[in-house]
């Protein structure tokens, strides 16, 4: 098998690979790397996402520009926002001991006058959208005649979402000189014609799709209250007795702690995140390489270098922010031509989420109820018992046998099986003896139901409003939130948010002070954790939080804050604030 030094790949650069984890080039690296090392040729690469055509490119360019100059050398256009983040922080990754190396992401839908700053040193390398490119350049913040790498990322993608003026646009303005390097998963005409007409004989290659697993694997979703996520989680685990999986995360707090909880409540399990040295990150590799560990909770980039191909499952703690990466995700089981899942935890309002996904894999998810304790006892159970059936029995046991079964003697078999099955069982059934059901109803599978609820949760919501609206919130703590009006927040969307964060409708929430970069709220002091920690799983990876103000009782808030208040008199505001969520 090739490796990444017979690429002609330097020592920095080696480095920064191996601490990505990557162990052998995947065959368009192993094509494109040497080629634009040594040649100054056009190319044309027909590859779709998951072949490793970022580092195709990537690595190759960033050999060949030269640190010493603070001038933009390499011009990677993708579509996406997102896309163009991860780009810039894959080239980063990579790039990690290149001394003097500058790599930034240009993307729209973030103030342009945030990124002018990136430019005040000048990148050798850019990621960009053409759109939020092309208007750096009208306003004078960029230049591209010193540009020798033109990358172009996903060029079918990007002329699909209407990027075809501006892409020739670009191409006009950079030297003519460059070196032009299109990657796109298809070659319609429109591709085929900015090669024609932009990129001068183009190498051409083509490289079969990496086995994403489309066909073998079969996506399911459940739904459930934010804050009950974690328990939908153990009850999955416990329903598929022979596991083997990869449980994703958002953030590296969130994996640490989802990991250390399913330790903690006896899993077979460990955290892989960026936070773990190289040797931690080995050993916990090699452990569920190997199997002795059921269960890798892990973040996205920390999980990239595990190839393994005979996982049973892949859960989605949470979704991960790109339907991209739900791919990549989901595309780690079902290999090799075996069967995988691929699940989904989610609450009410990502459903949509789930539609998106749906049509970009163009597969339909399943709908799974949380099984209740019965059912995950009787999984448990028999999953057991087929075990006894199969056991192979050491022959060492052999001597002890006539012993073990003279002390036994007087026991007939019910009563045997019922000690040895019920000694084996007893935590797991007094754990379900009175599990909650975990389901809520999803509001287009479920209308049959809603519609029934409905009159229920209206009746709630009026004895809510007969409890809560007049005295307010009893034992009320101040919360501090860090969002404000700038950031798009008013009291309705805090309401949800709190309702995202908790999956809990009924909080009462009074005293919403919504100031230009924070705000703050009351609940009651039972709500109080509930909301911080439901704030930190939900919005951590945002990093948007929610903290105890830090004189938290309600009644010094006037004096405290009033400084800061914008328009409207207490009455108002207070009117406001005691508004009832839906
Ligand atoms: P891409 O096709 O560039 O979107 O890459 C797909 C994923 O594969 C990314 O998560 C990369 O970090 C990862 N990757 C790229 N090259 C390798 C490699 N040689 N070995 C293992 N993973 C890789």
């Amino acid at each position: 098998m090739a490796t990444f030094e017979e690429l002609g790949l330097e020592e920095n650069i080696l480095q920064g690979i191996q601490e990505m984890g990557f162990e052998h080039p995947t065959p368009i690296q192993q094509e494109v790397v040497p080629l634009i090392l040594t040649e100054k040729t056009d190319l044309v690469a027909l590859a779709q996402t998951g072949t490793g055509k970022t580092a195709a490119f990537g690595l190759p360019v960033l050999q060949n520009i030269d640190r010493s100059q603070q001038a933009p050398q390499a011009l990677i256009l993708s579509p996406t926002r997102e896309l163009c983040m991860q780009i810039a922080g894959e080239l980063k990754n990579y790039g990690k001991y290149l001394k003097n190396l500058k790599v930034v992401a240009l993307y729209g839908g973030e103030p342009i006058v945030k990124q002018f700053k990136l430019l005040n040193t000048p990148p050798q390398v850019i990621a960009a959208t053409p759109g939020r490119l092309l208007d750096m350049i009208r306003r004078k913040k960029i230049s591209l005649e010193t540009i020798d790498f033109l990358v172009l990322d996903e060029a079918d993608e990007m002329l699909n979402m209407g990027f075809t003026e501006d892409i020739n646009q670009i191409l006009e303005s950079v030297s003519e000189d460059r070196q032009t390097l299109l990657f796109s998963a298809t070659m319609p005409k429109a591709v085929a014609r900015i090669a024609r007409n932009y990129m001068q004989n183009p190498h051409e290659i083509t490289v079969g799709a990496k086995n994403s697993g489309s066909d073998n694997v079969t996506h399911e979703y459940y739904m459930v209250q934010a804050r009950n996520r974690y328990l939908a989680l153990k009850r999955i685990v416990d329903i598929h007795p022979d596991i083997y999986g990869i449980i994703f995360c958002r953030t590296r707090q969130e994996t640490k702690d989802v990991a250390e909880k399913l330790m903690h409540d006896g899993y077979n399990a460990d955290a892989l995140h960026g936070d773990l040295s190289q040797a931690q990150r080995d050993t916990v590799m090699n452990k569920f390489r190997v199997r002795n560990l059921q269960l890798l909770v892990a973040t996205d980039v920390a999980s990239r270098g595990l190839d393994v191909n005979d996982l049973t499952h892949i859960i989605n703690y949470n979704l991960p922010d790109d339907v991209e990466s739900y791919t990549h995700r989901s595309g780690r089981t079902g290999r090799a031509d075996k069967k995988g899942t691929s699940i989904a935890i989610v609450h009410q309002r990502e459903k949509y989420r789930i539609r998106d996904i749906e049509r970009v894999i163009k597969k339909e998810f399943e709908k799974k109820p949380v099984p209740n304790g019965e059912e995950v006892c009787r999984t448990q159970l028999f999953h057991f018992v087929d075990r006894i059936e199969n056991a192979e029995v050491q022959p060492e046991i052999e001597p002890f046998m006539a012993e073990i079964s003279e002390k036994l003697a007087n026991m007939d078999t019910e009563a045997l099986i019922r000690n040895v099955v019920g000694l084996e069982f007893t935590r797991l059934l007094d754990y379900y003896k009175n599990a909650p059901n975990l389901n809520v109803p999803d509001r287009r599978n479920d209308r049959d139901r809603r519609d029934r609820n409905d009159r229920s949760n209206r009746r709630d919501r009026n004895d809510r409003r007969n409890r809560g609206g007049r005295r307010g919130v009893d034992n009320a703590v101040r919360l501090y939130m860090n969002m404000g009006a700038k950031q798009g927040l008013r009291p309705a969307k805090l309401l949800g948010m709190i309702n995202d964060a908790t999956g809990d409708k009924s909080i009462e929430v009074q005293g919403i002070d919504v100031m230009k970069s924070f705000a703050f709220f009351e609940v009651s002091e039972h709500h109080a954790e509930q909301i911080i920690e439901g704030f930190q799983q939900e919005f951590g990876h945002k990093n948007i939080e929610v903290e105890r103000a830090q004189d938290s009782s309600s009644r010094n808030r006037s004096r405290d804050y009033s400084s800061d208040r914008r328009g409207g008199g207490r009455k108002d505001r207070d009117r406001k604030s005691r508004r009832k969520r839906r």
